[in-house]
């Protein structure tokens, strides 16, 4: 067993003046916000609405947000993760979950009406994690309420906070409270720093296996390409200075190197409760990544002089690093309009790195909100005539690619299938940008190729358009004997019958 080791942490009062503090709270319009409200859930959904303001739409437009916890949860060794929902979205988490390769098993504590409204889920739950709690396989269990048992006020908090040494996490991840997957992913870092943060102001907590103890350490905010990390360290060395852990953490002794760091680089600026942490915990928060020549030039100055480095080392690291860079950008620039949307948090830096390669980039969407820490890379952005839009819509991502034509469009799945069917070669911003490095030389090399290749696939997606073309679309669709033809009277056949249905409905609602 290492040596447990004391974490200096001082204690700061919350500014009043922070963006989260802010950001003030709106009230959340669904039935299903009004019931958790009324069931004593008013307290987590207002701080919710603070950390995650919503807009222009109040509801997902992508992926179940439980799922972002969910995978931090899976992610981490010695932990389980254990959700309360109802079936069919247990179902779909657990298969997409499956889907990207988690190798552990998803808990599940069932419910039915009885159950719920009686109380006995919360007893059910209780249970279940009594059961798991075993301090030779476990740090910690995570214990996630869907949209019902939020709705339904589920309390959470009262589970006991350690059982046998193993602690208990948890957490309200409602679609109509935290918007996206990736800030769900905050929501659970969260409440793990919080926890961690509690333990170290106790007392001594045990040492981490990988603790870097002879130089300051920068912990590195948002998940990332498994390369990055390791580029980041050697950016830094010729400063002094060492990469901490990326959180969300692999394992829980992480949460204590990441917060004994001399700084947090918020890599993706919107993870809003695990930066209150940080601050709380009295560490400074620098914005944006290395990302290209003049994105890494001036975030190695930052968290230089956040970290109180002379500013002969600073430059002694920036010689280092950008004629490398700015070898891999000349060496393989990008030509062609782009637009770019996605869900991930990191579009702000990938819009930096196509603008650095050359790409006239036109548009970027993000599904995250604005925060302080983006500013640095918006402004950036907006000085090169890049149009930026957080808590972009679908219907936004869509007028951007009407609107400006491209040559490639990166988006979520329906932009890419848009543009696909407008002869417009596509890009998939999950799968295949965002899963690839994106800091220093590596990281401008290896965007330019598949940028490059996809955009010079354009006349292949003329052909194919020209290939099909004469099998129509929509409901015609298809290759048939005989063209098929048109019955609007059908159609204007059902729309009587279901209005005259709905019309006997509410006369019978209402006698
Ligand atoms: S109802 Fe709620 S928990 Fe279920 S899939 Fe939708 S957003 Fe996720």
């Amino acid at each position: 067993m290492n040596k447990p080791i004391d974490i200096p942490i001082k204690v700061i009062a919350a500014d009043p003046a922070s963006p989260a503090a802010a950001a003030g709270t709106c009230g959340a319009p669904t039935e299903m916000a009004s019931a958790a409200r009324q069931a004593g859930k008013s307290e987590t959904l207002d701080r919710y609405a603070a950390d995650y303001p919503k807009g222009p739409h109040d509801q997902p437009q992508s992926m179940c947000p439980a799922f972002g916890s969910l995978r931090v949860g899976l992610r981490m060794r010695r932990t389980a993760t254990i959700l309360s929902g109802s079936a069919c979205c247990v179902y779909g988490l657990t298969f997409t979950s499956h889907f990207y390769g988690a190798r552990r098993s998803v808990g599940y504590v069932p419910f039915n009406s009885e159950t719920l409204v009686t109380g006995k889920l919360f007893e059910d739950i209780r249970d279940a994690v009594h059961a798991q709690a075993d301090p030779q396989r476990l740090d910690a269990i995570v214990v996630i309420n869907l949209c019902v048992p939020t709705a339904s006020g589920v309390p959470l908090q009262l589970l006991p906070k350690e059982i046998n040494g193993v602690r208990v996490i948890g957490i309200d991840v409602p679609g109509f409270g935290v918007p996206t997957h990736a800030e769900a992913k905050d929501v659970l870092s969260g409440a793990m720093l919080r926890y961690a943060r509690e333990e170290i102001m106790a007392g001594p907590v045990p040492a981490p296996k990988n603790r870097v103890a002879d130089r300051p350490t920068i912990t590195l905010l948002g998940e990332m390409f498994p390369a990055d990390p390791v580029g980041i360290g050697m950016m830094l060395a010729p400063m002094g200075l060492a990469v901490g852990p990326v959180v969300p953490v692999r394992e829980w002794r992480e949460l204590y190197t990441a917060l004994d760091c001399a700084a947090v680089s918020a890599i993706h600026p919107f993870y809003t409760a695990s930066i209150r942490e940080f601050e709380a915990a009295g560490r400074p928060i620098v914005g944006s990544a290395p990302v290209g020549f003049e994105g890494t030039e001036s975030w190695l100055q930052s968290i230089g002089r956040t970290a109180g480095i002379a500013q002969s080392s600073i430059d002694a690291a920036k010689n280092v690093i950008l004629p490398a860079i700015r070898a891999a950008i000349s060496k393989t620039p990008i030509k062609g309009r782009i637009t770019l949307s996605g869900y991930e948090g990191s579009e702000l830096l990938v819009a930096r790195l196509l603008v650095e390669s050359g790409a006239d980039l036109r548009y970027v969407g993000t599904a995250c909100p604005r925060t302080s820490w983006s500013d640095t890379d918006r402004q950036w952005l907006e000085s090169n005539g890049v149009r930026v839009q957080y808590r972009a819509s679908l219907e936004q991502d869509l007028d951007a690619l009407h609107e400006f034509a491209p040559d490639l469009a990166i988006g979520t799945t329906p932009v890419v299938q848009a543009a696909k069917q407008a002869s417009i070669p596509a890009l998939y911003f999950t799968n295949l940008i965002s899963a690839r490095p994106l800091m220093g030389p590596a990281g401008a090399g290896s965007l330019a190729q598949v940028i490059n290749a996809a955009i010079v696939n354009k006349s292949r997606f003329d052909q194919m358009h020209t290939f099909f073309e004469s099998v129509g679309d929509g409901d015609n669709a298809g290759v048939w004997e005989e063209t098929p033809k048109a019955h609007p009277e059908f159609r204007e056949h059902t729309r009587r019958q279901l209005a005259k249905l709905q019309k006997a409905r509410k006369s019978e609602e209402m006698g």
